[in-house]
């Protein structure tokens, strides 16, 4: 089904990152069960922020987990089969719900971000974004938090006013409340592949989750591999309960095998 494939489209979500050691945000014991998701989960936390009007408590506890987590997180043999197909020259694109860059990370160049990229910054005045290298994420968001913890506005503001036209920059990520990123593109490029791999994704995050859908009706194949349960039954041509990381490398290295006889 891969071999054959002229266009893939992989769908991912929070599982994939998980196998990279990212907590996801809804599961048991993710970070929704410690932190209060309608204080924290919003992006009305930074125009708050940026206004004076403070942040609400448990929001440093919040960052500086994010930011040491991501600190430790590398792209993972999940990542890395998706990159592997690219490079094999399959023509392949990644829609993400995952904000932590390891999809482009791990080597894939098409990557449609729907909930934003937190290594992306987007300017509150002119909207113009600019993506910031690792090292530069982690320098500003330690400072931020010393900033914060200090209660030192005035260099908190001067931090994030980082764009050409003086206006204050916030991580481009989609938070609770706010439209999703690049939709249109991302049900594209569904309704034209010919097959999607779901990846790591319950499908409980709309509208996300309706891409399956569009790539179904225009007639996509589906294969699901879901780490407990999969959770596109009807959909799915194929459901494979694994985690990413484990059976992925081992579908591209047999697609591999498969292209060499073919060769040969
Ligand atoms: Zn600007």
């Amino acid at each position: 089904m891969i071999g054959g494939a002229k266009k893939i489209v992989a769908f991912t979500g929070a599982g994939v990152s998980e196998e990279s050691g990212i907590p996801t945000f809804r599961d048991p014991g993710g970070l929704w069960e410690r932190f209060d998701p309608n204080e924290l989960g919003g992006g009305d936390i930074f125009s708050n922020l940026f206004a004076g009007a403070g942040t609400p408590s448990g929001s440093l506890e919040f960052m500086s987990e994010i930011l040491s987590v991501l600190k430790e997180a590398t792209p993972n043999p999940g990542h890395q089969a998706l990159a592997d197909l690219e490079s094999m020259g399959f023509s392949i694109s990644v829609i993400t719900q995952n904000i932590d860059n390891l999809h482009r990370e791990g080597g894939n160049s098409r990557v449609i971000e729907v909930h934003g990229n937190i290594f992306r910054l987007v300017c509150l005045n002119c909207g113009e974004k600019q993506m910031l290298a690792r090292e530069e994420l982690f320098r500003l968001g330690d400072e931020l938090v010393g900033f914060l913890e200090a209660g030192d506005f005035e260099s908190l503001i001067k931090l994030a006013s980082r764009c050409g036209c003086g206006g204050i920059c916030r991580p481009d990520v989609v938070g609770f409340g706010e439209p999703v990123q690049d939709m249109p593109q991302a049900i594209e490029e569904a309704k034209t592949c010919d097959l999607l791999l779901i990846l790591g994704t319950s499908g409980a995050v709309y509208p996300a989750a309706y891409l399956p859908g569009h790539a179904k009706k225009a007639g996509a194949k589906i294969i699901e591999i879901n780490a407990t349960q999969c959770c596109f039954q009807e959909m799915a041509d194929i459901r494979i309960i694994a985690k990413t990381g484990d059976a992925l490398p081992l579908i591209v290295e047999r697609v591999r095998e498969l292209r060499r006889g073919i060769q040969q």
